[in-house]
């Protein structure tokens, strides 16, 4: 039996008493988290999260991509054209956390052979790496609040998530973004 055998199982267990069936499309909090996929951190269980409560797009190491951007983008322009949603105020929540597995991007020697295997340009790669969860989630704060595209209402916070404690802190307060020129 493979791990994938045993999540089908799981979910033959779970629809067995579904019950989300009236959940709105829209998410009760307005909010979306953006965190890494690293199995200790589940937003879900994090925020204590219920289903329909908010958004949740993972990646390694929680990093704003230019796939984040484009995602971003596209929810902003299908929400603004969607009835009755200009009323709601989005909010992004970016959580980097310690012990990141992004963090053995630091080696330069990795960095180079990433960079190689991949065929990366070396600066996206370095760019990739976690050393400090606090600088790498205050720097894509600012590279979200600096994009275009990324809709002008969104309140974009950072936040370190402790995989020790369970406890999150804050980096950067919720703020708008920046008007593009
Ligand atoms: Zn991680």
């Amino acid at each position: 039996m493979t791990d994938t055998d045993q999540l089908i199982d799981r979910n033959r267990r779970f629809a067995k008493t579904f019950a989300w069936q009236d959940l709105a499309i829209m998410p009760k909090l307005a909010t979306i988290v953006l965190a890494c996929l690293d199995a200790r951190v589940d937003p879900t269980h994090i925020f204590d999260l219920d289903p329909g409560d908010a958004g949740v797009m993972r990646n390694a190491g929680g990093r704003v991509t230019p796939d984040v951007l484009r995602d971003l983008g596209v929810l902003g322009f299908l929400a603004a054209n969607a009835p009755g949603l200009t009323k709601m105020q989005p909010e992004l929540v970016i959580v980097h956390h310690t012990d990141c597995g992004m963090s053995r991007l630091a080696s330069p020697e990795v960095q180079h052979a990433l960079a190689e295997r991949l065929g990366l340009d070396l600066h996206v790669v370095e760019t990739m790496a976690i050393t400090d969860p606090a600088l790498s989630v205050a720097s894509d704060v600012e590279m979200i609040r600096q994009a275009p595209g990324v809709p002008n209402g969104f309140l974009v916070s950072g936040y370190v998530y402790d995989v020790a404690s369970g406890v999150v802190t804050e980096v950067v307060a919720p703020g708008s973004r920046e008007a593009v020129a």
